[in-house]
């Protein structure tokens, strides 16, 4: 598991979202600030995304049906998750749906994530998003924008605790009440309708719309139980106490109401939790959440996790080829040794488990980008064309990994091919975001790369980029 591609170390205060800062952001058109060839993915830069092969395959496996359901198989709808312990989940484009480490981690069935997916898809499959924008600009709105932005940052600071995000909030909030109350009245009739699709995917795929009132009656109790506390999801999801009702008669009047997770759907889940806890929580908070009296395969997968990022590689190694022995064809626990050898120093060690999770995960692209940054990190230059072969294969299907072009240039630099080296630095520092440096960079590699090469065209593409700039933020 990754932050932004690095190893997380630190735990990073995440951005708050909330509606207001999410209507802006609908307003900016999405936001995107660069405008390059095809791959980048500027609508999720500069946010702190963990990256995990085994996390994101099993969200995959949340949403594709319900994605098919809406008719929305082809649009690569992508699932995100962010590393924030807060409970939300939010779309913000057509092409991704947001959700928090934090909403993963509080949901206790796979069936409860199921069914914040299949609400975030009513609100893509309604085109949602797209009318909010119409909606506002029909408002005078550039006006609104700023007041929104402005209340968004008060939410904000209302969060990080204190009455000066209250007072500020008063004050924005007094002379625009009324636009306030009309969009958030639209709001609320998107919401109905998320709701009202989001039961009938769940319908189409024969799964319970339980998970979904369960969460949300939760949600709407923590908020009435605590006036202080404003929860992130409440902001973009607004939810009184008949929208609850109106959700819970007719998700009851399923036929899979009652129906359960199959048991290995739930154990993935369960396991996907202990990774949270593990990677993301201090090593008591782990220890008391999965005591050493449990035996089970989520608690050893959280001990073993934070025993090798806060304590003792060698018994953390030993808690790992434990987690070996229970489930042999296993990607990710082979994964996670391969992880804890290379953090831990011992870059030539991680190579043999990286190489088995390579191949049990079908290749997965995340895990042969760990595999060839052990190969780099080897030292070892007869490693060098492998650890390219292996890089331009998974850039090809993820071709936001700043940390993959990187690693290419660095094998690259080490085979000696200074031009390959320069153009895969310029689509690091590119990938990043850092325009200035990409066209330093790229404009060196053109001169090393034969006029005309594939290469050289992508370096000249880079060299040639504008950036954009958001012309309907007034
Ligand atoms: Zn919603």
């Amino acid at each position: 598991m990754t932050l932004n591609g690095t190893p997380i170390r630190t735990r990073r205060a995440a951005p708050a979202i909330a509606i207001l800062t999410a209507v802006a952001v609908a307003m900016a058109g999405g936001g995107p600030t660069l405008s390059p060839a095809r791959a980048q993915d500027s609508a999720t830069r500069g946010m702190p995304i963990i990256r995990d092969a085994e996390i994101e395959q099993l969200l995959r496996d949340y949403a594709q049906p319900i994605l098919r359901a809406a008719g929305l198989a082809k649009q690569n709808v992508r699932v995100v998750v962010l590393s924030d312990r807060s409970f939300n989940a939010f779309v913000m484009d057509g092409r991704h749906i947001f959700i928090n480490a934090g909403a993963l981690f509080d949901a206790k069935t796979a069936n409860e994530v199921i069914g914040v997916f299949a609400h975030e898809t009513g609100h893509l499959a309604g085109g949602h998003l797209q009318r909010l924008r119409e909606q506002l600009a029909s408002a005078q709105t550039a006006g609104i924008v700023a007041l929104l932005a402005g209340v968004g940052a008060a939410v904000a600071a209302s969060r990080a605790g204190g009455a000066a995000g209250d007072v500020g909030m008063a004050a924005i909030l007094a002379p625009q009440a009324a636009i306030m109350r009309s969009v958030l009245a639209y709001v609320r009739t998107q919401e109905d309708q998320a709701d009202h699709a989001g039961v009938k995917f769940l319908n189409a795929t024969g799964q319970s719309p339980k998970g979904m009132v369960e969460l949300f009656k939760r949600l709407s109790n923590e908020v009435l139980f605590n006036s202080r506390y404003i929860d992130p999801y409440m902001q973009t999801h607004p939810m009184p106490a008949d929208r609850v009702a109106a959700l819970e008669t007719l998700a009851k009047a399923s036929p899979y109401w009652d129906r359960k997770d199959p048991p290995e759907l739930q154990l993935r889940h369960d396991m996907m939790r202990a990774k949270l806890s593990g990677f993301l929580e201090r090593p008591d908070t782990v220890a008391r959440r999965y005591p050493s009296s449990d035996h089970s395969l989520p608690a050893r997968y959280a001990r073993a996790i934070s025993t090798y990022r806060h304590s003792d590689l060698r018994q953390a190694l030993l808690q790992i080829d434990g987690l070996i022995q229970a489930q042999p064809n296993n990607p990710y626990f082979y994964e996670l040794k391969g992880q804890a050898l290379l953090e831990g120093g011992h870059p030539a060690e991680a190579v043999a488990p990286l190489r088995q999770a390579a191949q049990l995960s079908h290749n997965n692209p995340l895990i042969e980008i760990m595999l060839a940054q052990s190969l780099n990190a080897t030292n070892n230059p007869k490693f060098a064309e492998e650890a390219v072969g292996l890089l331009r294969t998974a850039i090809a299907r993820e071709p936001e990994a700043s940390d993959a072009y990187a690693q290419l240039a660095v094998a690259y630099g080490r085979k000696g091919d200074l031009a390959n080296a320069d153009l895969a630095s310029a689509q690091a520092a590119f990938a990043r975001g850092d325009l200035k440096t990409a066209r330093q960079l790229a404009t060196r590699a053109k001169t090393r790369l034969p006029i005309g090469s594939p290469a050289w065209v992508r370096a000249d593409d880079i060299v040639n980029v504008k950036p954009k700039t958001n012309a309907n933020v007034q």
